[in-house]
Formats: structure tokens, sequence, C-alpha cells
């Protein structure tokens, strides 16, 4: 008993001396802790990230340039950038193959918030069946995530609803990270989607002419984006942008553009555009670049209204009767 009271005393001074180094070091480490550094991975959701956080910081962006997020894969400055954040912000592992690796390289403690899964967003499985149909199954739909969304579409950004629904969560998650700036993120988040009502329902009545024509897509981005703005297509060339389309499959499109009234097939600034030349041709089909991942308009917290405006006025130049 007595030998266990002699060791015990030690051991308490040291606990009281480490006790002590700690709390002279606990301020720092908790001002370190008070300003998340945040990543977000493609354009449009850096940009409502960007907005919810305007006056308090600013996110980086992984997928910048004209990159696609199907296609992208990290690089050692992209890796640094990880190691050092304390949130990521991404779609989902079936848009982003690139982010399955992502939770694994966050330092401990950092989280990856996946906005597929935000609370209120309505998934809408792919489209197959007609010049949906040829599902081929590509490398990343055989990751986890897309077995577990049952083969669902992950361009869940390009309906200004789900946007709105992301804006929510993304305030959030930055106030479980710094709760002294949730009020703050929380305003930005309910100004955004005040502007954004406002931007949807100019695009509704601009594209309210245009509902009902035909139209082709080279990859089937954009159904959440139709389904809002009552537009519908009539197919798409490839369903999965990193599988070329078979000869097969395009003279197929190319006999549906001929024979029926598509009005428009669109190309893509990531994708070449000869395919759309092969469809189109022998046809009154016009053609026009789409942009459903925002590669060529630069990045930023206006990037995601810029991408809105840019879509419909594609849309509806190319289908305009
Ligand atoms: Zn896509």
């Amino acid at each position: 008993m007595l030998t266990s009271i002699n060791s015990a005393a030690p051991l308490r001074r040291l606990s009281l001396a480490l006790a002590a180094v700690l709390a002279v070091l606990a301020p720092y480490s908790a001002a370190r802790a008070a300003e998340p550094v945040v990543v977000a991975t493609i354009k449009p959701l850096h940009a409502l990230v960007a907005q919810v956080m305007a006056g308090v910081g600013e996110p980086d962006l992984l997928v910048g340039g004209t990159a696609s997020p199907h296609t992208f894969a990290l690089k050692p400055s992209d890796a640094r950038k990880i190691a050092h954040a304390s949130l990521v912000f991404r779609i989902s592992e079936a848009t982003e193959p690139f982010t399955a690796k992502i939770a694994a390289q966050l330092p401990k403690g950092a989280r990856l918030v996946t906005l597929f899964s935000a609370r209120g967003i309505a998934a809408l499985p792919r489209r197959e069946g007609g010049a949906f149909e040829e599902h081929v199954h590509g490398a990343h739909e055989t990751s986890q995530d897309h077995v577990a969304h049952g083969g669902a579409d992950g361009h869940v950004w390009l309906d200004p609803v789900n946007a709105a629904f992301m804006l929510d969560a993304i305030a959030e998650a930055l106030a479980v990270d710094a709760p002294h700036h949730a009020a703050a993120y929380r305003a930005n988040a309910d100004a955004a989607k005040v502007r954004l009502a406002a931007l949807t329902q100019s695009l509704a009545a601009e594209l309210a002419p245009v509902a009902g024509r035909s139209f082709i897509l080279f990859h089937d981005a954009t159904q959440y984006f139709e389904r809002r703005f009552g537009l519908a297509a009539a197919g798409a060339i490839t369903t999965d942008p990193d599988i070329p389309a078979s000869g097969k499959r395009l003279s197929a499109l190319r006999a549906k553009v001929a024979r029926s009234g598509v009005a428009c097939v669109f190309s893509e600034p990531n994708f070449e555009g000869k395919v759309v030349a092969t469809v189109t041709e022998g046809s009154k089909a016009r053609t026009a670049v789409l942009d459903p991942e925002g590669a060529l308009l630069p990045p930023g917290p206006e990037h995601y209204d810029a991408l809105l405006r840019a879509m419909a006025k594609a849309f509806k130049q190319c289908l305009a009767p």
C-alpha cells in the first residue's frame, strides 16, 4: 500500500506539470482550431461555399481551370491543401471519383462533407432507355458510394432548389467548426437563397418559350436543370464521359436526330466536338457548347449564378424556334 502511494506522488506531480503546460497551450490551439480551413471540389460548389463564408474567410478550390470532375486526379499541391484542411466539401464520390482518396488524407478531426446527401435534396436516378440506353459501366461506377446511391445522377447542383439546400448544409457544417461565425454563415446562406430564388424565377421566364423543344446532350448532366425549367433531353451521346461513344451508338443517334425534330445537339468544353458533327450530319439541328460543370467560367462566389445564366442562355439560343 505504502509503495503505491509513494509511486503515485511523482506521477501526480507530472500530471500537474502537464496540465500547466496544456493550460498555457490551450488558447493557441483553440485559436487555431477556431478558423476553419475549407476546401471545395468543383467550381459551382466552391461558389456556394464562398457565398456562405463571405466576410469571414475564403475556401480553396480543387478542380480548377477546365478540368472535369469525372476525370480529375489529385496533384501533390492538392494533397497539400487537403492535408491542411479542417473541412472539405464535395458533391459525391460517384460524381467526383478522385474524392475517394480524400478521407484517408485528411488530418485528424477534419471532416469530408458530401453535399449529395444534404437534407432536402431529392436525387434523381440516372436516365436510361431510349437514347439514354447503353448504360456503360465505367471504373467509378463500381464505387461504394455509387452503389449506395443506387445509380443516382450526381449532378444535383444544377437545380437551384438543391443549391438552396446545399447552402443550408454548408452553413451548418461551417458552424460546427466555427460556432462564433455561425450567425454570419446563417445570414449569408439566407441572403444567397433569396438571390437564388429571384434568379430562378427570371430564368424560368426566359426558358418558358423553348420548353418542350428537343435536344441531345453530350453527357447526361443536366436533368436537374431540365426538370426545374421544363426542358427534356431526348438523349445523350455518352452516359459516361470517361468512355467514348461507340460507332454504333453514334449512328443510332444520327438517325434519331435526322428523323425526329431534334433542334440542338450540345457539345461540352471538356470533350471533343467531332462526335457532335457526326451526330448532326444530314440534319438541320444546331450545335452549341453546354458547360454544366462551369469549366469555362472563372471560380469565385459569382460562379454559381453565372453558371445558371450561361446554361439558360445556351438552351435558349440553341432551342429557339
Ligand atoms: Zn458530369
